[in-house]
């Protein structure tokens, strides 16, 4: 967790051209302009702030009306929400009428009433880090419950009481766990108390929102916190019962080790991985889901084969169609579905490589069912190692690197295969006057040469070459 900042931080935040130039319209107009929100708690905890939110006393026309002249555009992200979002300077900002918010138990939509204080609506904010304000033009931090005060301890707690806040919104509960995974809070007792109670109530929230959070807790720094408390709270089977079905299938014996916790290893290493094949890359989804749900099929295929053996027998295959479904379910794009589906089903491929007995057909066979998924594929399998002997691992990362090495060799190979020199045999015979004959292939082999010494010439270069070659030849 990084230090909370310094004042400055949220100074530089008010300093934004853009929300320097709002504060001074709104103000100008008599109403209330404040940022507020994500940006404030990532100001104060010193981290880059990637969107601006606002909250005012305007009511949805009014903020239109003033932010139009401002902007490059304006439309509605909800005005039934009071939110209106504006492109200004290149910057997106979303502007929200103070609410006071209660939703309908029964309903998936909120019912949003619109407020007229800015504590009001900072109290029907989720969590009490994110019930902090800026205002503006003054930029005075706004903070009754609190929040400052919980960043610096790491915690999370409501404004209001947890049970009724998630009464509210159920989603939260699930906010909380990604939050958690997010900033490496500790939830605050009460509100995991009241996750537990509540978890069913989760059951009216929208599969969207729902799978947007998780995704959000799975791209978080420690997404091991948030899935822990998902699986302790209740709120895993009804969001990821295959989490749990694994939980469960811990071998009383002790054999081997609990699939559970080998999936929360895999997830790590597997995040450890993300950067191995290009340091500028991101936290990946893709990647991250697959690492998570790799072995859900081994609960479902697990059999005892005699005393001392265990097996689970096709659990990718099963696996791969109960991720489709669980994705599925979750509203994830066919895309999402596809790529995690096919990592988990390749993801035991590599172990009848035994310690390298591929045939070069078999490698390349590999390497084209990963297709654009391979490097995927390559972490996945890497951080699928969990044994706790490391001469086993050694072993099993050095016949993976050799894996790796073919691939690349049969790979250059094939493109160098595939090279043809600038010139085909037809327009060698027209230039040259040639019919078909031993100096055409004599003439191509020079050209194929001098490609691969020199890479691509274009036409006009390569006939001068030919040229050249046939004069010094025949001359
Ligand atoms: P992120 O960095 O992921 O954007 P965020 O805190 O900005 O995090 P958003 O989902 O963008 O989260 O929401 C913006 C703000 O709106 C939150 O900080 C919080 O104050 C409030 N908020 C969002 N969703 C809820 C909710 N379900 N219940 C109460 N308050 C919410
Ligand atoms: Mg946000």
């Amino acid at each position: 967790m990084s230090a909370p900042s310094s004042p400055s931080a949220l100074g530089d935040l008010t300093q934004h051209p853009v929300a320097r130039q709002l504060g001074q319209r709104f103000a100008d107009a008599g109403f209330e302009l404040a940022m507020v929100g994500g940006c404030v708690r990532d100001a104060v905890l010193g981290r880059v702030v990637h969107d601006v939110d606002f909250t005012t006393n305007a009511r949805p026309d009014d903020i239109t009306v003033l932010v139009s002249p401002l902007a490059e555009a304006v439309w509605d992200v909800g005005r039934e929400f009071g939110t209106i979002a504006a492109r200004i300077n290149d910057v997106t900002v979303e502007i929200t009428t103070y609410r006071s918010e209660d939703y309908d138990p029964e309903s998936r939509k909120p019912s949003v009433q619109f407020g007229d204080t800015l504590e009001g609506d900072l109290r029907r904010r989720d969590f009490t880090v994110n019930a902090m304000a800026v205002t503006l033009p003054d930029g005075v931090l706004i903070d009754p419950f609190e929040g400052s005060e919980h960043i610096r301890r790491g915690v999370l707690k409501t404004p209001a009481a947890p049970e009724e806040s998630f009464d509210d919104d159920p989603l939260r509960m699930l906010r909380a766990a990604r939050f958690a995974s997010q900033l490496g809070f500790q939830v605050d007792e009460p509100v995991v108390v009241a996750m537990a109670a509540m978890a069913e109530r989760l059951e009216i929230v929208s599969a969207e929102r729902v799978r947007d959070e998780l995704i959000k807790l799975l791209l978080g720094a420690q997404p091991r916190i948030g899935l822990e408390l998902l699986c302790d709270t209740g709120l895993a089977a009804l969001v990821l019962p295959e989490l749990v079905a694994m939980k469960e299938t811990a071998d009383e014996h002790n054999r081997h080790k609990d699939v559970y916790e080998h999936t929360l290893m895999v997830l790590e290493q597997a995040i450890d991985l993300e950067r191995s094949h290009d340091p500028a890359s991101g936290p990946d989804l893709v990647l991250r889901l697959a690492a998570l749900l790799h072995d859900i099929g081994k609960p479902r295929t697990r059999r005892f084969d005699g005393p001392h053996r265990v097996t689970f027998h096709h659990h990718e295959v099963v696996g791969a169609k109960m991720t489709r479904k669980r994705m599925k379910a979750l509203r994830f794009s066919n895309e999402q579905i596809d790529e995690v589906s096919t990592l988990v089903e390749l993801h035991l491929r590599f172990h009848g490589y035994g310690s390298g007995e591929w045939t070069d057909s078999a490698v390349r066979r590999y390497a084209r069912d990963a297709g654009p998924l391979l490097v995927r594929l390559h972490k996945l399998t890497r951080a699928d190692c969990t044994t706790r002997n490391t001469r086993k691992a050694q072993n099993l990362a050095r016949t993976y690197d050799q894996l790796e090495l073919r691939i690349a060799q049969l790979s250059a190979q094939e493109q160098l295969d595939a090279m043809r020199p600038d010139l085909d045999g037809q327009q060698i015979m027209d230039i040259l006057g040639l019919q078909p004959g031993p100096a055409v292939g004599e003439a191509y082999r020079f050209l194929l040469d001098l490609r691969l010494d020199r890479g691509p010439l274009g036409p006009q270069l390569a006939e001068e070459a030919l040229r050249a070659w046939w004069a010094a030849r025949t001359g």
